[in-house]
């Protein structure tokens, strides 16, 4: 069974989270069936929701046909940083339990792939709020094992603005960095944390870009050129991501890779795959790796949950990805960059 690292997941923060180890009904992704579907390591997100919105990603969008929502409501620090602090123990005490290893190196992922071993998570911030804007808690949270952190999700902060959800939509919406987001980038950089370019806007992404501060990744995004919504990358952006030799984990969220934006799990894992091979083509299979949003979108029902993974590596297979392609695009990419970030 060719071994999944997956780049993004919102299991952590669901109602049901006490039951991630022993099994949960319902949702995308819990260790048994992570097991089941080859998947040995992954991106563990933190979010924290927007006031009033007591569900998150996960509800359903306006499509088909297209859609504009509006930015999201801003959410305080003291709010964040209180939740994600949480959400974070929640993580610590299944690794304090056995169930999976947090990964602070980059040999924490390789040991993952041993016969018999715990799967491995890899703590991440999906949106900046719990750190306050003077960076005085960055090294704390690092400390606490933050490996990895988007400066916005799709609403505004200290650091950056994210991208609505709009489509059809350039992704060019909105300011860029501030001062502020400027030295989070640095920072990250300093201290080995990934800088995750999901949900941010297209001048904010060229902010990043210009620092180079490590290889541009975005863990849960599309090609804009296959589905034109705001979540997703244009050509320049790909462009970019290749000549920095980062990743795209391609996102299986319905509503951001079907070309009509339709937030229905009746989708064909052809659709995902789409995506994939259009940036294979555009940047290279080096730069192609797997982003799911495990809990946090409508997946397509041929996939189902993560037991499903090797349906869509036979989705891959389908479009021409070689055996050595699919075990990079599934493990090794991912393993790469996340190594020249944490140096
Ligand atoms: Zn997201």
């Amino acid at each position: 069974m060719i071994a999944i690292f997956d780049g993004h997941n919102d299991a952590l923060t669901r109602e049901d989270h006490a039951r991630l180890a022993s099994g949960r009904d319902g949702g995308h992704l819990d260790l048994p069936r992570m097991r089941a579907g080859g998947m040995r390591g992954g991106i563990f997100a933190l979010f924290t929701p927007s006031p009033g919105e007591e569900e998150h990603e996960g509800r359903p969008f306006g499509g088909p046909g297209g859609f504009v929502e509006p930015l999201a409501e801003p959410v305080a620090h003291e709010v964040a940083a209180a939740d994600a602090t949480a959400a974070a123990g929640r993580l610590l005490a299944l690794e304090r339990a056995g169930e999976l290893t947090v990964a602070r190196r980059i040999e924490d992922v390789d040991a993952a792939l041993a016969e018999g071993a715990s799967p491995v998570a890899v703590l991440h911030l999906e949106g900046a709020e719990a750190i306050d804007p003077g960076l005085e808690a960055l090294p704390a949270w690092h400390a606490m094992g933050l490996r990895s952190l988007g400066p916005v999700w799709s609403r505004a902060n200290a650091f950056a603005t994210g991208v609505q959800f709009a489509m059809p939509s350039s992704p060019d919406i909105g300011p860029g960095l501030t001062d502020a987001g400027v030295a989070l980038v640095k920072a990250c950089a300093e201290l080995g944390i990934v800088v995750d370019l999901s949900h941010l806007n297209e001048k904010g992404f060229w902010d990043v870009a210009r620092l180079e501060a490590g290889p541009l990744v975005a863990s849960h995004s599309g090609a804009h050129a296959v589905a034109e919504a705001s979540r997703n990358l244009t050509d320049a952006q790909l462009d970019a991501i290749g000549e920095s030799d980062g990743l795209v984990g391609i996102v299986y969220a319905t509503a951001f890779v079907r070309p009509d934006f339709a937030d229905d799990a009746d989708t064909p894992l052809s659709v995902i795959a789409d995506h994939a091979r259009y940036v294979a083509d555009r940047i290279g299979a080096r730069h192609v790796a797997l982003g799911s949003d495990f809990d946090g979108a409508t997946i397509p029902a041929p996939l189902g949950d993560v037991a499903g993974l090797p349906k869509l590596l036979d989705a891959l297979r389908a479009v021409g990805f070689t055996e050595p392609e699919l075990e990079a695009v599934a493990w090794s990419n991912w393993r790469r960059v996340l190594a020249a970030w944490w140096h």
